[in-house]
């Protein structure tokens, strides 16, 4: 039941479309350096201020649409870069005469190349990218060997494969074997304060995919910053270098593209009608599955964990309104976004709807693109609303309740799946002299740090959450106590050797930690109080160690 291909028709009406689109772009990016050129000769006109950012705006939201993704992505770059309110300054200009000189490039590349695939199906199809500390590879470039083999161990640190290169050749040559998932490139070599950043511009110049990059330097100043920029720099860091600082950015520009496909269940009578909903949501990338006998939805509901649900208002044997209330009454469902299709016009039957559970009301007809947008943004705000309530803030970990939820569902699957799990709660030591020596700011990134770390080395399919202020729960599926003491043990030292601070004033941190397993304790009560019993002991043993809890230890 689950479809994800657009049957041909439809491709074959959206490539006409992209088509169409195609022929347009150079005349819509004719108009844009128009109007910019007027924008020039008068910077406070308003009116034209708003021409130019409303034709840049939607070139970049139709570029995007129609999979135009270069020059989507450059129309992009200049409206973030419009100011809201103040002047236009002169780097401002030069920044986006860059990119408008880029949008103007990157037409003969694209109008006839993206015209025949898919692209936004593809891309949120390819949405998984593995987080696997080992499958990540980051190259370091820096002439200065003291500071390149400093970075480059305290980064290996956080369990990312590392290659260091003192010259841009070396740098070259390695790139031809193997294109690192992320380069972290020094902008000043010999004596020469653009070489760095104009390499990078150089080869991305070439490349299909800019290369995923961060530039240190020595110097901050805005000339180098804005290089950084047109070299497609995702970040900047001026010396001297703080690792953890860096392992944060990196974390942030590998992980972006990892959301899930969104899922969408359509409740519709008719296959008609729910096979051409599923087409548009399904051309916008959505996954859906199509539910024609309203009374089979609870089916499918656990099984498929939809973002959303879209439903036909009137259907015979149970109609939406009483669907949602049934939906609404499963404590699970609470807060799952319900969205109605229907011909209904009577605005008094809609907010009825609205008073009945369902969270939107779209009537039929509704354009394609609209439909697909209005579902879209439903569900980004529904999972970002569940993300702010599932999460801590400062570390992005499941909080207290949500990593305790996830001991009781990956211990329910133990029990079915006959297998063993462990679970390790740990906590840093003597962390109040961290706040106290350091400051509370310092404090934080050391948790955060903590978490990069444990994110990195931990297996996929482990869970870390944040238990409590400094203190963290890992859930290990499929693994015995003395296997997740041998993997608690090598985290503990790993992490330990990472200096937090920079180089003057860096410092170490350890944790104590306290492991307990199933069968050995056989609920999440249970679990949790026998690894945190540990964890005391952990402590009361001089800190910095892993003590695993037995049921003999506790008799
Ligand atoms: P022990 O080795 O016994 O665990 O000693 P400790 O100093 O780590 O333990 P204690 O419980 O005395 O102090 C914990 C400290 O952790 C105090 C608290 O301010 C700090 N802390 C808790 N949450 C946060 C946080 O989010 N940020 C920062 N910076 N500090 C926090
Ligand atoms: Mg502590
Ligand atoms: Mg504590």
């Amino acid at each position: 039941m689950i479809t994800q291909k657009p049957p041909p028709d439809i491709q074959a009406t959206l490539t006409a479309l992209q088509q169409t689109f195609a022929t347009k772009i150079p005349k819509k990016v004719q108009e844009i350096r128009q109007s910019w050129e007027k924008l020039k000769s008068a910077p406070d006109d308003q009116a034209m201020f708003e021409t130019f950012y409303r034709q840049v705006h939607t070139l970049a939201g139709t570029g995007a649409t129609y999979g135009f993704e270069a020059i989507s992505g450059f129309a992009n770059m200049i409206t973030l870069r419009l100011p809201k309110t103040e002047v236009i300054t002169s780097l401002l200009v030069d920044e986006i005469e860059f990119f408008l000189e880029k949008l103007g490039n990157a037409i003969s590349g694209e109008s006839t190349a993206m015209t025949i695939n898919m692209a936004p199906i593809q891309r949120q199809n390819m949405s998984f990218v593995s987080d696997n500390a080992a499958d990540m590879l980051i190259y370091i470039v820096d002439d200065d060997v003291d500071l390149l083999s400093s970075i480059s161990i305290q980064i290996q640190r956080f369990g990312y494969r590392i290659a260091a290169f003192s010259d841009l050749l070396s740098f070259d040559k390695a790139l031809e074997r193997e294109v690192p998932d992320v380069v972290i490139m020094d902008v000043i070599f010999d004596g020469d304060s653009k070489l760095g950043t104009a390499h990078i511009a150089h080869i991305n110049a070439i490349r299909k995919h800019p290369l995923k990059t961060i530039f240190m330097s020595t110097s901050g100043d805005i000339t180098t910053r804005l290089d950084a920029v047109r070299a497609n720099g995702l970040a900047f860091f001026p010396k001297p270098i703080v690792a953890a600082a860096m392992v944060d950015a990196i974390e942030t520009f590998t992980h972006q593209i990892t959301e899930d496909i969104y899922r969408v269940i359509i409740v519709d009578d008719s296959p008609e009608q729910s096979a051409s909903i599923a087409l548009i949501l399904q051309q916008a990338g959505m996954q859906t599955i199509e539910v024609n006998q309203p009374l089979k939805l609870l089916d499918v509901l656990a099984s498929f964990q939809p973002d959303l649900v879209m439903m036909d208002l009137y259907m015979p044997d149970c109609n939406g309104m009483e669907l949602s209330q049934i939906i609404r009454q499963m404590n699970s469902y609470v807060d799952l976004p319900i969205v109605f299709l229907s011909t209904e016009s009577d605005l008094k039957k809609k907010l009825g709807v609205m008073g009945h559970g369902g969270d939107d009301f779209l009537t039929k007809p509704v354009l394609p693109w609209h439909l697909a947008s209005a579902i879209t943004n439903r569900i980004k705000r529904g999972r970002m609303i569940s993300k702010l309530a599932d999460t801590d803030g400062l570390t992005g970990l499941l909080n207290h309740i949500k990593i305790k939820d996830k001991v009781e569902s990956e211990l329910a699957r133990a029990w079915r799946e006959n297998t063993s799990l462990s679970i390790a709660m740990l906590d840093l030591d003597n962390f109040k002299h961290v706040n106290d020596n350091y400051g509370h700011p310092v404090g934080d990134k050391v948790l955060k740090s903590l978490t990069n770390f444990f994110k990195q080395n931990l297996r996929q399919y482990d869970v870390i959450g944040r238990y409590g202020g400094e203190e963290f729960l890992v859930v290990l599926p499929s693994t015995d106590l003395l296997t997740a003491k041998t993997i608690m043990d090598k985290l503990r030292t790993g992490f330990g050797k990472i200096n937090h601070l920079r180089d003057e004033d860096d410092f170490t941190c350890n944790f104590s930690c306290g492991i307990a397993s199933f069968p050995d304790f056989d609920s999440a009560n249970t679990l949790i109080e026998a690894a945190d019993k540990a964890l005391y002991a952990a402590k009361n043993a001089g800190r910095n160690q892993v003590v695993i809890n037995t049921p003999q230890i506790n008799q």
